[in-house]
């Protein structure tokens, strides 16, 4: 049995890319000192895979390994090559956009990559790009590997996902197209025969999402004449994030080397294997081991799978399900940790580790071994955590518990009476402009140069500031600011028991960008107030109507570390209880509107449609019900979402029983209107109305414009004007500009409706 993995985070252990990166960017250092941080990074990734049988090269990269794929086909936008840069300066204005000069040109867009927090770059195709080989970046990687003593397997973004996901600009389609591709690939693979390659790894992840029959045709297709030409080199299909259930039995049959199945997320992976085996000849690339997760293996667990497939004498390697950039680098940096848990935890080398231990242990009659006996216990320990109370919350939850008790259309009306708002309500989507001044004192207080008190009260006197400007500006329905928060999990995990944070485990979100995912270590609790203070402040600072902001289960969820031991319903449902009482606090201390955000709710949706609501809707929904479902009938419930495209849960969203949604909308051509109308959407709406992540300012004739079109489509009666989310962000100068003229916008249209 050997070992071997897809991938190794590649951001650095103390995040020097980015660093450097981001002084490349500002001009800083030259292209080659930042060649050598990433020298550096390649060099140390390869020497910790050095007991792996199989260490991988070209899974570096400086931005986004999609954009590398693009960048090394030659697919590269007019607007990119015209301005005639360097190689990586154009590789980078593609990544980044480029405003110079007079010049202002777009980035690529930005998409999630498969259900991952990552994001790559979609790279757009014009009808003219001539498909060619432009970059020696996965040649020269595996040179410099070999010049260090290691022998490597490359690794690229396969052919058919490549196709699948690229931006088509013009006339031209997948079809036009893949017969040039077919031969860049080819021509990736002779340059490769030269250099004396033995192993590259496709990585085609487009393979678990539902497949049509015309998917299954180009699949076969190109890979039928790529396969045809890969001489010596050993090729391996690479998939993840789930099972290939739709054309596992024509992977057998083409001509590759080996097979990367998802033992994790893929659910139906080893139902395959045992009900089509696996043919003689290939070998099966097993991810037993968790790529996205944070958690021990179980070694008991997977060694049971590994008996089976010796049973069945199929030639195997094992290996990590995914890519290991969504895991940290190590959890030994978290020294500030303790011990007890750490233990349980195995991060990108500790999965190294892991992948060790098995193969050695798979030899053995492991069952006496202390390295599995140890392991094994820790899995023991976990059952001890388990908190009674939430238990029993949790058991005795009942079908009312997820139901208001007032009906949709009766709470409208009541709370159109008692808020007596006026048409088009203005509000914003919570945070205010994080300006220097609120940043410095949470630094300070994080570092212990301020007491609490100090911290609290210029938190305070920014919330005045907060509730006077909107009170100027002619803002309907206000908000706090939520000056507390520097991020909208992380607060609320803080203020939860059953929650650990790290202090180095950053991931990589997209380019130069990381997160640090808090980590579910037990049951969740509300042991305190969490927002209610600030709301309450807030409140008693005005007579107009104020807004509380809180974060929602599904999105605390799916931005943090999940346990393993439950399931993620069981998790969200705690959550879901913690921030229900919280509700009912701010709604006893007199907060009659509170939204509750659920930016990442979309996010996760399974990635096959099939699964959708078996998998996934059929407890987030009712998690964010649960959360409101005891409010009174004249507290109205806001929810938002970071963007617009749901139209094809439209009805679920309705589903959440919210009063009000706003999303983020300016960006995107406002689709979802159309069927919002289609379906009879009875929550109010809020769309974004202007882009907050330029300083433009928007005039108010613009944002009336934007309104008219919104109003050809949304009943008049149910729109709310609001900008998009993310105003914390944005510098005071413009936000106060932007939203002076949405409140005019706002009062004109209401002027025109009411006559
Ligand atoms: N309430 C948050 C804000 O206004 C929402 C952030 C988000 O949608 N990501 O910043
Ligand atoms: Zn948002």
């Amino acid at each position: 049995m050997k070992t071997s993995i897809i991938g190794f985070p590649r951001i650095g252990e103390n995040r020097e890319l980015k660093f450097a990166t981001e002084k490349y960017f500002r001009n800083e250092i030259k292209f080659s000192e930042l060649e050598n941080v990433g020298k550096e990074i390649r060099k140390n990734a390869w020497q910790n895979q050095k007991d792996l049988d199989y260490i991988v090269s070209n899974d570096f990269s400086y931005y986004d390994l999609f954009l590398d794929t693009a960048f090394t086909f030659n697919v590269i936008a007019k607007r990119y090559r015209q301005l005639n840069l360097s190689a990586i300066d154009t590789y980078f204005a593609m990544a980044r956009g480029y405003q110079k000069d007079g010049l202002d040109v777009k980035a690529l867009s930005m998409k999630k990559w498969f259900n991952t927090n990552y994001h790559y770059m979609v790279a757009e195709i014009e009808d003219d790009t001539e498909i060619k080989l432009n970059s020696t970046k996965a040649f020269d990687q595996y040179k410099e590997a070999k010049n260090l003593g290691f022998e490597t397997k490359s690794t690229i973004v396969g052919i058919f996902t490549f196709l699948k996901l690229l931006d088509y600009k013009g006339e031209k389609n997948i079809n036009d197209f893949k017969d040039d591709f077919v031969n860049a690939y080819i021509s990736y693979i002779e340059k490769f025969q030269e250099l004396g390659l033995k192993t590259l790894q496709f990585e085609e992840a487009y393979l678990v999402y539902d497949l049509s029959k015309e998917d299954i045709d180009l699949f076969k297709e190109v890979y039928q004449k790529i396969l045809a030409k890969k001489g010596s080199i050993k090729i391996i299909l690479q998939t993840y994030f789930g099972d290939v259930r739709d054309i596992y039995q024509q992977l057998q049959e083409l001509d590759f080397d080996g097979i990367g199945l998802d033992f994790v997320e893929g659910r139906k992976t080893l139902d395959l294997i045992e009900k089509y085996g696996f043919v003689k000849g290939k070998t099966l690339f097993a991810g037993l081991i968790n790529g996205k997760n944070i958690w021990r293996n179980s070694y008991e667990k997977t060694l049971g799978i590994i008996e089976k497939l010796k049973e069945k004498e199929i030639d195997f390697v094992i290996q990590a399900s995914s890519s290991l950039i969504h895991v940290p680098y190590r959890v030994d940096f978290e020294d500030e940790l303790d011990e007890k848990y750490k233990k349980h935890f195995a991060f990108a080398y500790e999965k190294l580790e892991e992948l060790n231990d098995l193969k050695k242990l798979a030899d053995l009659d492991y069952k006496e071994d202390q390295n599995f006996i140890k392991n094994k216990k820790l899995f023991e320990d976990r059952k001890n955590l388990c908190d009674r109370d939430v238990k029993e919350r949790i058991e005795n939850l009942k079908d009312s518990d997820f139901i208001r008790s007032d009906s949709f259309e009766k709470r409208e009306e009541i709370q159109k009476e008692e808020l007596n708002l006026p048409l088009f309500p203005t509000t914003t989507i919570g945070s205010f402009p994080q300006t220097l001044d609120v940043k410095r004192n949470r630094k300070r207080y994080k570092n212990g140069q301020i007491s609490k008190e100090e911290y609290e009260e210029f938190n305070y006197k920014k919330i005045e500031e907060c509730i006077r400007l909107q009170e100027d500006l002619g803002l309907d329905v206000l908000v706090h600011g939520e000056y507390e928060r520097n991020d909208m999990v992380e607060y609320f995990g803080e203020h939860l028991s059953g929650y650990l944070f790290t202090k180095k485990a950053w991931v990589q979100s997209y380019g130069t960008r990381c997160v640090k995912p808090p980590i579910i270590w037990s049951d969740i609790k509300r042991e305190e107030e969490i927002t209610v203070k600030w709301s309450s402040y807030a409140k008693s600072l005005t007579k107009k109507p104020i807004k509380g902001m809180l974060t929602g289960p599904v999105t605390i969820l799916n931005w943090s570390f999940p346990r393993e031991d439950i399931s993620v319903k069981e998790s969200t449902y705690q959550i879901a209880l913690a921030i229900r009482d919280e509700v009912l606090e701010l709604e006893k201390s007199g907060i009659n509107i509170i939204q509750i955000d659920e930016a990442a709710l979309r996010e996760k949706l399974p990635l096959r449609k099939s699964d959708w609501f078996s998998q996934y809707l059929d407890w987030a929904i009712p998690a964010f019900r649960l959360v409101h479902s005891a409010c009174k009938v004249n507290t109205q419930i806001h929810t938002h979402m970071c963007y617009s495209e749901f139209t094809d849960i439209i009805k679920s969203i309705d589903q959440m029983d919210a009063d009000v949604i706003s999303f983020e909308a300016s960006r995107s051509n406002l689709e979802i209107l159309d069927s919002l109308k289609e379906n009879n959407f009875r929550t109010q709406v809020g769309p974004g109305v202007y882009d907050i992540h330029s300083p433009r300012v928007p005039s108010v004739e613009e944002i009336e414009n934007t309104l008219r079109k919104i109003l050809e489509k949304v009943d008049y009666k149910k729109l709310w004007v609001n900008p998009d989310c993310g105003l914390k962000t944005r510098g005071e100068e413009e936000t106060v500009k932007a939203l002076h003229n949405l409140v005019r916008a706002s009062k004109e249209l209401r002027d025109e409706y009411r006559k």
